[in-house]
């Protein structure tokens, strides 16, 4: 089943692991010449494949037995989790970068988890 992808994170020895909306995650390698993916070492390439699909096996998997009320609540709840995660290291690092210290930083990232966007959560949904 083709899933979005919604941010990316390293495993234990470096590799990258693209999350997925439903809540699931994959590995997408770059070794070369077996597995080529060169844009996903660097940030830049992580961000222009966030939105793309891929197919997660592990829905496919679930499908069949799945609730359809848990797999949407599901999916609500890794909606929500991204946009508060994002908002609150974006508000952390911008405020950071222009001079706050760590206790400012801290609030301004809070204060940008209360303006999340109830329009993005809802865009991040898949399907
Ligand atoms: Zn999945």
């Amino acid at each position: 089943m083709e899933r979005k992808i919604v941010d990316f994170h390293q495993d234990a020895i470096g590799d990258w692991i693209a999350d997925l909306a439903c809540g699931h995650s994959r590995h997408v390698r770059h070794r070369p010449p077996l597995v080529e993916h060169p844009w996903v070492t660097s940030e830049a390439g992580r961000s222009r494949h966030v939105g793309d699909v891929l197919d997660c096996v592990d829905c496919d998997r679930a499908g069949e037995v799945e609730n359809p009320l848990e797999k949407f609540g599901r999916q609500v709840a890794v909606a929500v989790k991204f946009e508060c995660l994002k908002a609150a290291l974006d508000g952390y690092e911008s405020a950071r970068m222009s001079g706050l210290c760590h206790e400012g930083a801290w609030d301004l990232a809070i204060d940008r988890i209360k303006a999340v966007e109830i329009e993005d959560v809802i865009g991040r949904l898949p399907g």
